[in-house]
């Protein structure tokens, strides 16, 4: 899965470990970073490695494998400090991801799709594929349902297929539980994590009606401030969307080691050319991220030169 992983990543490769499991394979899921707590309510996830925690073992389990899933993402780079030892496993590498511009080269075989709603949904329809779906039990089922419904940001982005339904009926069916994973992913924060919110709506967020545009720029005292952990700030860079007019919002957090950045848009604006072209970065066409090295301030800089380059697509959006 890629580093620091949602509940998509997260969800698919251990929806896809206790399917596998079930078949007799010794399966042993890495992910390159630590992630958020907020997922550690996913059956087994105590057993995923963090590659930068342990990585001899990590890389142990790499050298033994057979067949290396990629799961959530489309070029090494995204594995981090595990790139490189991705590179040159020998084992065979599957590439199932819904992102674009996969790295083709580095996968044997492998279904990128960017018509699917979640890597959590090919995960699926791969199980369904093999004849095994009796093998889709509860752990599965939400392991699956987990990275399908925030991936679809709960239903409702235009991702959200009548295959997608479907096979929420058919996890259901099977005995899935959805209430507790809305429960469990969004009704366990702690109380710092909304004054932080509170914080950086009030504070830290800037609109440009003019490009229907807002940046949410976030120093790295603040982090320090409120105690922010892993995956505390995550969705964060949705709220300015849920400001009329709002067709491009953009986050960049100092991280200390580089600036992490979030584009979402609404409509017709790619931010996944978008994060190519400016922050080393890409995703999909509504939701894409990136990094830069220069220090906060100038990264702020050139995202408004950038949103000015883009004018006359931000500001000719029609609602
Ligand atoms: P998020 O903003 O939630 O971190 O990521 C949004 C989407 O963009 C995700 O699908 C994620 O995989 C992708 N993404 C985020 N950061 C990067 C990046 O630095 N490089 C690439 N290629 N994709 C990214
Ligand atoms: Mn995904």
């Amino acid at each position: 899965m890629h580093q620091k992983p949602d509940a998509d990543a997260m969800g698919s490769s251990l929806g896809l470990y206790h399917f596998l499991t079930q078949l007799g394979h010794n399966v042993t899921v890495i992910s390159p970073t630590n992630w958020a707590s907020f997922l550690n309510w996913m059956p087994d996830c105590k057993k995923v490695l963090d590659y930068e925690a342990v990585e001899p073992k990590a890389n142990a389990a790499i050298d033994a494998a057979d067949w290396i899933f990629c799961l959530d993402f489309n070029v090494l780079s995204r594995t981090k400090r595990m790139e490189e030892k991705l590179a040159q496993a020998k084992g065979v590498r599957i590439l199932i991801d819904h992102h674009r511009e996969p790295q083709v080269e580095v996968f044997a075989y492998g279904n990128s799709d960017t018509g699917k709603s979640s890597t959590a949904e090919m995960v699926y329809d791969f199980i369904k594929a093999t004849g095994f779906d009796d093998m889709i039990n509860e752990a599965v089922a939400e392991c699956l349902y987990a990275g399908a419904m925030t991936d679809t940001g709960s239903f409702r982005f235009p991702s959200t297929t009548a295959s997608v339904h479907k096979m929420i009926a058919d996890l259901k069916e099977r005995g899935l539980q959805h209430s507790r994973v809305h429960e469990e992913l969004f009704d366990n924060f702690l109380e710092n994590r909304f004054r932080f919110i509170g914080h950086v709506l009030l504070n830290r967020m800037e609109v440009f009606y003019e490009y229907n545009t807002a940046l949410i720029a976030i120093p790295q005292a603040d982090l320090i401030k409120f105690n922010v952990r892993t995956g505390d700030t995550e969705g964060l860079v949705n709220y300015p969307l849920s400001i009329q007019g709002i067709k491009l919002a953009a986050i960049i957090i100092d991280r200390g080691e580089e600036r992490k950045s979030s584009f979402r848009s609404k409509g017709g604006f790619d931010v996944n050319t978008f994060a190519r072209k400016y922050f080393n970065g890409g995703g999909h066409f509504n939701a894409a991220g990136g990094f830069s090295k220069e220090p906060l301030d100038e990264v702020i800089v050139k995202f408004k030169a950038a949103m000015k380059e883009n004018a006359d697509q931000l500001s000719s959006y029609k609602f």
